[in-house]
């Protein structure tokens, strides 16, 4: 029988607002160990069923309001329904996020398809608990060549869980050849970061591509080229810059397998490359700012703040008249607001006069759900200069 869990009324308001979290502040009681549970208010009345995580702060994570059963044919329902929304969302690429934890209503679960390849991360202790019923779900649904868990992830650690890489299915390669839109690009699943590839970005790589007209563009935190490779077809010549020699391999040879001859790779730190470039003159038609996130929690924003505005006001400074800046930040804790205001900031030390053309934000296949902040944590805007 499955176990239940008592919530206090403020938890159980959590639900009814639309956020699939309840904090182990808001449970009353519950079982030593991590599953499917069913959890009730003060009174014993059912609110529904959730994964429950007894180790980590956020113990409750609701899968399905109603009495029905969790079981495979739930799962296969689920998983269809995710791949029916990438359908509709018409993806024009070979690799995408198949399942977006709570934006898909499947918490802590992330599938990212590769092509024939899918790679997945379990990143609740409830949520392990499931694992057979998951994979068995996404082979019927996806038939895919192989899967591969990219369990090694930091997360898991707060919910008491090992880190680990496994083959769980079939068989993976080191690398995958993909495509989006008009780019060829290789991703490693087994050591890349993420499961291999940033594909929330793709959208706006799509509209750098479409930036680059002649000129020189520069690509700044580059990882394996995707910015670059798009600039580089229509930009004369592209520079990109990362601190990771593994990614600058990958990104020569996806510049290779583009057949693409313009693009400079500079391995070093993006910070110290601007400063540089400032001070000897180089100007650019087209600037990509793509960091990885500086705030890691709320108490470090301060601090990330003031490296977000530092490598804009830098950027903003690079930019020919006419030219733009393609800026993201990828911060849950840097808010849009916060992020504009972080932007107004840099313009206003910048001494140019910028126009706000384009607000970005993650692509369809990671879907931001309103009632749940932590579903939406990508945002970006295009700014033009005088
Ligand atoms: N633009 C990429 C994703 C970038 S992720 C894409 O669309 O695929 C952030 C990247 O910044 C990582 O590749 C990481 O290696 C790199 N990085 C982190 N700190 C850096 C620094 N100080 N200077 C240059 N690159 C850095």
């Amino acid at each position: 029988m499955t176990a239940s869990v008592r919530v206090s009324a403020r938890g159980a308001a959590r639900w009814v607002q639309g956020h699939p979290w309840i904090y182990r502040s808001d449970v009353v009681d519950g079982p030593e160990h991590p599953g499917l549970v069913r959890v009730v208010d003060s009174r014993h009345r059912l609110l529904g069923q959730a994964l429950y995580s007894p180790r980590s702060e956020i113990r409750l994570r609701l899968l399905e309001k109603n009495e029905v059963p969790v079981d495979a044919s739930w799962w296969n329902r689920q998983v269809s329904a995710a791949v029916d929304r990438r359908r509709r969302a018409v993806i024009d690429a070979t690799a995408y996020r198949l399942i977006h934890g709570e934006g898909d209503g499947l918490p802590s679960l992330v599938v990212d398809r590769y092509d024939r390849w899918l790679v997945v991360q379990l990143l609740s202790a409830g949520l392990e608990t499931m694992r057979p019923l998951i994979l068995g779900a996404l082979v019927e649904q996806c038939r895919p060549e192989g899967i591969l868990l990219r369990n090694d992830v930091a997360v898991r650690r707060h919910e008491g869980l090992p880190e680990s890489v496994e083959l769980v299915h079939g068989t993976v390669p080191d690398t995958i050849e993909m495509w989006e839109g008009k780019v060829r690009m290789l991703a490693a699943p087994r050591t890349g970061q993420k499961t291999g590839a940033f594909l929330d970005q793709r959208p706006n790589r799509f509209v750098a591509g479409e930036l680059a007209r002649g000129g020189e563009a520069l690509d700044c935190f580059s990882y394996h080229g995707s910015f670059a490779l798009h600039l580089a077809r229509g930009a004369a010549r592209v520079t990109a810059v990362d601190s990771s020699a593994e990614a600058l391999a990958r990104a020569a040879d996806n510049a290779a397998l583009n057949q693409l001859e313009n693009i400079e790779w500079l391995e070093g730190d993006a910070f110290e490359v601007l400063r540089q470039f400032e001070r000897t003159g180089r100007r650019f038609a087209t600037v990509v700012l793509d960091p990885p996130a500086f705030a890691k929690n709320k108490s470090a924003l301060p601090e990330a703040i003031r490296g977000y505005k530092e490598i804009n006001l830098r950027a903003m400074r690079l930019l020919e008249p006419g030219g733009a800046l393609l800026t993201a930040s990828c911060s849950f804790h840097l808010r849009r607001p916060e992020f504009l205001a972080m932007l107004s900031a840099a313009a206003a030390d910048s001494g140019r006069r910028l126009r706000l053309e384009q607000l970005l934000g993650q692509g369809p296949d990671h879907p931001e759900i309103m009632t749940i902040p932590e579903t939406g944590y990508l945002k970006g805007a295009v700014l033009r200069a005088d």
